[in-house]
């Protein structure tokens, strides 16, 4: 049955791996560079105008926040990255609590961010690099996608893919969170994910 990701609730932050959720439930884990956009994509995937923080202060969020979709999964919000003025204490921190859970073996389905404009930066590349080492199948999501002219889209995408070398498997969404394009294609194949498919 799809899941309906309406119906979903905050259930934790965690500061330090002690925080973890191991309840066997499955882990969709969402990562991207700050600002690129990641509330603003949870928010529209579970059609709430406030529910992840948009616009929290970049790099002060620098917790994994769960949410529990219908008792079945939980949606994992990781700390945003790449944001230029943070100190170094709290990049060392921001890297330990990612390496944890990047290790943990608890991330079932990856869900990695980047704006469609760009070439996806280094840290989006060693991003994607952690999913793939993680062992789990990942989504990209493009997000901003209402920026592009319509002639951009396709050798975006292209560069997208080639330059965080997806591997066959992983799926590419042009998306946008203002607009709501490719949520439905992000709610069905993150149902799939969900559902074990
Ligand atoms: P986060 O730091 O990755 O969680 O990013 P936010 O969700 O806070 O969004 C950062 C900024 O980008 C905000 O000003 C959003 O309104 C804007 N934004 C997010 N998604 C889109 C989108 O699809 N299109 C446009 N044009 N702006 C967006």
């Amino acid at each position: 049955m799809a899941v309906n990701f309406n119906r979903v609730t905050f259930i934790r932050s965690a500061a330090s791996p002690g925080d973890f959720l191991r309840d066997g439930r499955g882990q969709v884990a969402f990562a991207g560079r700050s600002n690129v956009g990641k509330s603003s994509v949870i928010n529209r995937l579970v059609n709430r105008k406030n529910f992840a923080r948009v616009g929290a202060t970049p790099g002060k969020t620098g917790q994994i926040n769960y949410f529990l979709v219908e008792d079945r999964a939980y949606l994992v919000d990781l700390p945003g990255y790449g944001y230029a003025k943070v100190s170094k204490a709290e990049r060392d921190r921001w890297g330990k609590l990612m390496e944890a859970y990047f290790a943990s073996g608890l991330i079932s389905h990856g869900v990695l961010i980047v704006d469609a404009r760009h070439k996806p930066t280094a840290d989006d590349v060693t991003m994607a690099n952690w999913f793939f080492d993680a062992g789990c199948p990942v989504t990209v999501v493009a997000n901003k996608l209402d920026k592009l002219k319509k002639s951009e889209i396709g050798p975006n995408l292209a560069l997208i893919r080639d330059t965080l070398s997806l591997r066959e498997g992983d799926a590419l969404i042009p998306f946008s969170a203002e607009k709501g394009t490719g949520r439905e294609e992000l709610a069905r194949l993150l149902t799939a994910a969900i559902e074990g498919r």
